[in-house]
């Protein structure tokens, strides 16, 4: 879960339990004025039933999805405004790991939830391959200095994935240095940068040779679309 700060005031982004996050309010001397929820698992929604008995505050999140004292559904082109914050964002619908999850993009930052991870995507658990390649596109084409908020630190273990798949990547090799080394240091690899991303999550690369290639050894078949080269790295992500 992300805290969204200024001032005297806060906003948490998937509070999958109550209880660290008001630990963190209390500590901070913070007053939580929204919840933005990506979508409806519990480790991502757990929490607010218990922060909305405590301060009634918006909730913002998929219409469409059973999330827990929602009040503000949101879908595509909606503006979620944090007055409190100084922040907007707006919502783009991204299908495919469930069927009606959003991605929250304002001041530079994109709240991206369980679809896009840093090197790697969420499994398609409701929607189809194509849905989930058409969401990681549309996120894609965000400027390269995006900053990306996703919903699990599984950056290392993406990446060692990745390298099956696009083995002499550079980019991706210098990656791995990078996280293991913040890893090794306690800290969190997160945020990533779309720049980051396009450069070497598989997932973005579909079209990409290197990756073409890999998804075909997999397959053993011959498949050049982009759709059915998804559909083989998640696959091969899921077995592996
Ligand atoms: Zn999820």
């Amino acid at each position: 879960m992300w805290t969204l700060r200024e001032g005297a005031y806060a906003a948490v982004v998937d509070p999958g339990e109550a209880a660290p996050v008001r630990k963190y309010l209390a500590a901070e001397g913070l007053k939580l004025c929204a919840i933005l929820a990506t979508h409806h698992h519990p480790d991502h929604v757990g929490g607010i039933a218990e922060l909305v008995q405590a301060a009634a505050v918006p909730v913002y999140g998929p219409r469409g999805e059973p999330i827990p004292a929602l009040t503000h559904p949101v879908s595509e082109g909606d503006a979620v405004k944090l007055p409190e914050l100084g922040l907007n964002f707006s919502v783009f619908d991204i299908p495919g790991h469930t069927r009606a999850h959003v991605a929250y993009y304002g001041a530079g930052s994109l709240f991206s939830g369980d679809t896009l991870f840093a090197c790697g995507c969420g499994r398609v658990f409701e929607g189809t391959p194509a849905q989930m390649l058409a969401s990681l596109g549309k996120m894609a084409a965000l400027p390269d200095d995006t900053k990306v908020y996703c919903g699990h630190e599984y950056t290392l273990a993406n990446i060692q994935f990745a390298r099956k798949v696009d083995p002499d990547n550079a980019a991706l090799a210098a990656r791995e240095e990078r996280v293991r080394r913040l890893r090794d240091a306690g800290r969190p690899s997160l945020p990533s940068t779309l720049g980051e991303e396009r450069a070497t999550n598989p997932f973005l690369r579909c079209g990409e040779r290197a990756v073409v290639e890999s998804a075909n050894k997999y397959l053993g078949a011959r498949i050049a679309d982009p759709v059915s080269v998804f559909a083989a790295i998640r696959e091969w992500k899921n077995k592996s």
